[in-house]
């Protein structure tokens, strides 16, 4: 008997399957490229969120297990995946030099950012009130990652490229079986595709689609990650990542026109110098309401669990929501009320 089949092998399959193999667990992995919110992510990892200037939730907590699993990762498959940048974010008022002041005023904000406004001069950039410094960010390579993590997967042979059939699933008291084999837990890890989940459908992943730019722009010569209404993320041969957009209606994955032109517009505020488009991609981020992942174990079958709701923020989130889950199944640590499933008074369970 296995003891962990994993659904999906987005950033939170990836982290509970890291996880897993760290504890000498054996696992099998299915993947079918239906969701693709992982592979098209920015990636960025940013404890601050700059609209209010207010900490993002347990920021300090998550960016300690993501450094720790980010690196270890780096280190077995030999690749760099992590970039630390700082963040710029560009000050458009006096009241927003005085917001700043106040946030580095905090405790649980000064070890993020700036004290000082940074005058700092980019090419191409105008912002005359400055930025102010976001510490302690970067961006991780997302498609890298899964590439690189599937590829190692499939040399241990433990990777499955097969659409999971929930019908198959047969739960015994002790065990599941699946297609022949035996397991003693199910992760669920679809992101957006938890919809056709019989088990988990029930949970209120809304979906917030998100387009996003790889621009060339050979004068812009950015070495940091500048902030505005848009973000841009230099990633190296004078090439960047221009994101992202926010749509709450459309849940399908095709990129558009609307999506298209509303990043370039932004961009050209932004920036003085030509830029030619080398990518465009989109994706539906696994986004809930009260803005907290979904983490736990189904309350009629106490073999099959999920992890999921990342929404924005799956690469800071999903190694220590991958840990809580491991740990809960695991250790019976019981998992934070502010993200197990069971704060969820209404949902209606099969
Ligand atoms: C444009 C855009 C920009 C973003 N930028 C950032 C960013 O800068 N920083 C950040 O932290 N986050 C960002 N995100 C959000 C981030 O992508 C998500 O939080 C994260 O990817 C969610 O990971 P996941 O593994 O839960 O879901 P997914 O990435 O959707 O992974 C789920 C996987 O399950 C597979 N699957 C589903 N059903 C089945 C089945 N039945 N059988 C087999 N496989 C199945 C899917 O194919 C998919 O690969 C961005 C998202 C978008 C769209």
């Amino acid at each position: 008997m296995k003891d962990y089949l994993i659904v999906g092998c987005g950033l939170a399959g990836i982290a509970f399957a890291e996880k897993a193999i760290q504890h000498q667990k054996t696992i099998t992995v299915f993947e079918n490229y239906s969701q693709n919110s992982s592979t098209v992510a920015a990636g960025l990892y940013n404890p601050v969120i700059l609209k209010r200037f207010s900490e993002v939730w347990n920021a300090q907590e998550q960016l300690a297990i993501l450094q720790q699993f980010y690196h270890q990762i780096q280190f077995k498959l030999e690749t760099q995946f992590d970039f630390p940048l700082p963040i710029f974010r560009k000050i458009y008022s006096i009241q927003e030099q005085n917001d700043w002041f106040l946030a580095t005023d905090k405790p649980s904000l000064a070890p993020f950012l700036s004290a000082e406004i940074n005058h700092v001069k980019f090419n191409e950039i105008d912002s005359p009130m400055g930025y102010g410094e976001v510490l302690q960010s970067g961006y991780v390579d997302t498609a890298l990652l899964l590439q690189q993590y599937q590829n190692y997967l499939s040399i241990l042979n433990v990777f499955s490229k097969e659409t999971f059939n929930y019908e198959e699933v047969v739960i015994h008291p002790d065990f599941i079986s699946y297609q022949n084999e035996q397991y003693k837990h199910v992760v669920f890890a679809e992101g957006f595709g938890i919809h056709a989940n019989p088990f988990f459908s029930c949970l209120p992943v809304d979906g917030t689609k998100g387009e996003l730019l790889t621009i060339k722009a050979p004068d812009l010569k950015l070495e940091a990650i500048v902030k505005s209404s848009i973000f841009i993320i230099p990633i190296g041969n004078d090439l960047y990542k221009v994101g992202a957009t926010y749509n709450w209606q459309d849940k399908t994955p095709s990129t558009t026109q609307e999506g298209k032109k509303e990043l370039i517009d932004s961009l050209k505020n932004l920036i003085n110098c030509d830029f030619e488009i080398v990518n465009h991609s989109a994706g539906v981020r696994p986004t809930v309401k009260d803005r907290r992942p979904l983490v736990g174990t189904h309350p009629n079958y106490p073999r099959l669990h999920v992890l999921n709701g990342l929404g924005t923020r799956g690469v800071m989130l999903a190694p220590s929501m991958a840990k809580s889950l491991y740990d809960t199944i695991e250790n019976e640590i019981p998992l934070s009320l502010e993200i197990d499933i069971q704060r969820l008074k209404k949902i209606n369970w099969h």
